[in-house]
């Protein structure tokens, strides 16, 4: 039987979601842990995750798990056990209705911004998306005294608590005022309109975090010092946001050819 044109859609984004994930972890946004989610393309009200288990190992449809975002349960009981911190994926989907792709990532290079008292900032054209402010959830200030103090979004308030950092001023608003929102002592969690905007911001957040320690660094080992860091201004991170997501599909199909090349990983679906 010819799949319907509903069938191959699935397909496509259950490919995009497992080959996002190995693109993410060649690049060393994640390692054996953090995620990447999708919001189903025939449901907004379910979304798409991968099992417990290294982003790097999943291959195949079977690797996939389907949560209602109301609440985070899996859409069949039988699924296989899922990551204990989906709720930091549902509860975003949950609050902007237009975000579609999510990914939680516990960067090195990116979780120094989230304890120094040195915000991130945009430093370079590539990443304008990061605005001229990243905020800064604590989970500490959204735990009760039931939550286990391990740091982890285990469950719906602390996801939603989280979510609402990205509406900054504009709290309770469809659209998230940042796309990117660090996460104290634990990593960063970032919103797009697509799988593939979602990992070229992602991969560009963990360069843009090392770029602008290098520019620390280096002011902190230099003799003469002429003058503060310069970070894109509001003009420029407008400018930059909009021209740079117009060449997204430029980075993909070469993060693609990386991954295939690289004969580490598969993908069947
Ligand atoms: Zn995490």
């Amino acid at each position: 039987m010819q799949p319907s044109d509903q069938d191959l859609v699935l397909q496509r984004f259950h490919r995009d979601l497992i080959s996002g994930s190995h693109i993410l972890h060649y690049h060393n946004v994640l390692d054996a842990f953090g995620h990447l989610s999708v919001r189903h393309p025939l449901n907004p009200q379910i979304f798409i995750l991968s099992r417990n288990t290294a982003p790097g190992t999943i291959s195949s449809p079977n690797d996939l798990i389907e949560y209602y975002i109301e609440d985070a349960r899996p859409v069949d009981p039988s699924a296989p056990t899922g990551f204990i911190e989906r709720c930091i994926h549902s509860e975003c989907y949950k609050r902007y209705p237009e975000v579609q792709s999510v990914i939680h990532s516990h960067s090195e290079a990116v979780v120094p911004y989230s304890i120094s008292g040195v915000p991130l900032r945009a430093c370079f054209h590539m990443a304008g998306f990061l605005g001229t402010n990243v905020p800064i959830w604590d989970i500490a200030d959204a735990q009760q005294p039931e939550d286990i103090s391990d740091l982890l979004v285990r469950n719906q308030h602390l996801g939603s608590s989280l979510a609402a950092s990205f509406s900054g001023i504009a709290s309770g608003s469809i659209s998230p005022e940042h796309v990117v929102a660090l996460m104290r002592g634990h990593g960063f969690t970032v919103l797009a309109g697509s799988i593939q905007d979602c990992v070229m911001r992602a991969i560009y957040t963990q360069k843009n975090a090392a770029i602008q320690s290098t520019a620390l660094s280096t002011r902190s080992t230099g003799t003469t010092v002429t003058g503060p860091v310069k970070y894109l201004s509001q003009k420029e991170v407008d400018a930059t946001t909009w021209s740079i997501a117009k060449s997204a599909h430029r980075p993909w199909t070469l993060w693609l050819r990386e991954i295939e090349a690289s004969g580490l990983y598969a993908n069947s679906a």
